[in-house]
């Protein structure tokens, strides 16, 4: 536990640590929002929040990736809108829990984080979940995992103003090492699907392009009210109602731009029950080309691709990769690539020289095992 830090910083020893990661999508993208399928993994790198209970109603914030004094606020003033920078994150869920009722006051946060910010590696959710955590056990709140990720949720939504599905924030709290998490975003029913890479003989590499997307800056919202419009002109409570079989005929009423984004979507879908079909199969390395054809549809289709995510698979595939996609919301962020164990150098290898070559700044590149989800740590 980083209590050394703590107690510099506020004087008195912490009640405890709690650590939440981020995750990478293996598929089912911008589905969470129309009521379909996911399959994330949660990564091995996490954020760790040092907390202690405060009972005068003020909220101290720390975070080792900014300068200076913690942030402090007081919890009866909270308001959406009136947060600036960072600390919009943690102070959103003492908000959203406040809001629901539980009679929590403040407390000293202190947070320390290996998830990359803004790489499509979901470290808000890292962030909202390991605060849930912290503070369910700090006031101890009678709320279970499902509870916590909507609470994580809600806080994103209603307080820092993102409009995202319930994927990272589930994927963060519920995700299980040597699994991917199965999720049903329209009841969050959910199966832990084994994911055993080493056994197959295979590496997930995860590639950072380093540009940042910024989820707040209203694109995302933009594609999200594009599905909920398409839902509607088609009668139907969400996309995920749409039968594949149906496809077709559907998209003959849709305007232009509205048919692609349902095209993705009923797809996507279609591609999540594929990639379970094979990894119960036991047929992980076939799931490659299945990762593949849905980045074609994030490209093509959903246009949530950048220049870079482009580059990143198409060098990743043609070095030797069986498959990959850009992972998280797109506009930048990250790439996964499946590769063969022995594969995984050269791949990564050539992704560099690529960047190089076309001038864009050096990617960050890691391998990812299916993690730990949010859990107490000490
Ligand atoms: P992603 O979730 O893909 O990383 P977002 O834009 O949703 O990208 O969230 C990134 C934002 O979350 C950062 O700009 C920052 O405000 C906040 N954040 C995440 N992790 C930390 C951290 N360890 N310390 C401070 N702020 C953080
Ligand atoms: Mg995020």
């Amino acid at each position: 536990m980083s209590t050394d830090a703590f107690r510099r910083l506020f004087g008195h020893d912490p009640d405890g640590e709690w650590a939440a990661p981020g995750r990478v999508n293996l598929i089912g993208e911008h589905t969470d929002y129309n009521d379909g399928f996911v399959l994330p993994i949660a990564l091995p790198h996490a954020t760790r929040v040092t907390a202690r209970r405060r009972d005068d109603g003020l909220l101290r914030l720390h975070s080792t990736r900014t300068e200076g004094d913690p942030v402090e606020l007081s919890v009866d003033e909270l308001a959406p809108g009136g947060v600036p920078g960072w600390a919009v994150y943690p102070a959103s869920v003492v908000w959203t829990l406040r809001r629901a009722g539980h009679e929590v006051g403040g407390a000293d946060l202190h947070i320390a984080s290996d998830v990359p910010s803004g790489a499509g590696l979901s470290s808000s959710a890292a962030l909202e979940c390991a605060v849930a955590l912290a503070y369910r056990d700090l006031h101890k709140l009678d709320l279970d995992v499902r509870e916590l990720a909507l609470t994580a949720q809600q806080a994103e939504n209603d307080f820092v103003g993102v409009p995202c599905g319930i994927m990272d924030q589930m994927a963060s709290m519920g995700c299980e090492e040597g699994s991917a998490l199965l999720l049903d975003t329209r009841d969050l029913t959910q199966r832990q699907v084994p994911f055993d890479l080493a056994a197959a003989g295979l590496r997930l590499l995860v590639i950072d392009t380093r540009v940042k997307h910024d989820l707040a800056d209203g694109a995302y919202a933009q594609l999200r009210a594009g599905c909920e419009q398409a839902a509607a002109l088609l009668g139907l409570p969400a996309l995920r109602d749409l039968p594949t079989g149906s496809l077709t005929a559907a998209l003959d009423r849709l305007p232009p731009e509205l048919a692609l984004l349902v095209r993705h979507v009923v797809t996507e879908n279609d591609r999540v029950r594929e990639v379970i079909g094979l990894l119960d199969a036991g047929r992980l390395a076939a799931v490659g080309p299945v990762l593949t054809a849905g980045h074609a549809s994030l490209r093509d289709d959903f246009r949530v691709s950048c220049p870079e995510t482009d580059l990143a698979v198409e060098v990743a595939v043609a070095a030797g990769a069986l498959g990959a996609r850009m992972t998280g919301g797109g506009f930048g962020g990250s790439v996964i690539a499946l590769v063969p164990d022995g594969g995984a150098d050269g791949v990564a290898a050539e992704v560099v020289a690529a960047f190089a070559a076309a001038g864009h700044t050096a990617p960050r590149i890691f391998s990812a095992t299916p993690s730990a989800g949010a859990r107490r740590l000490g």
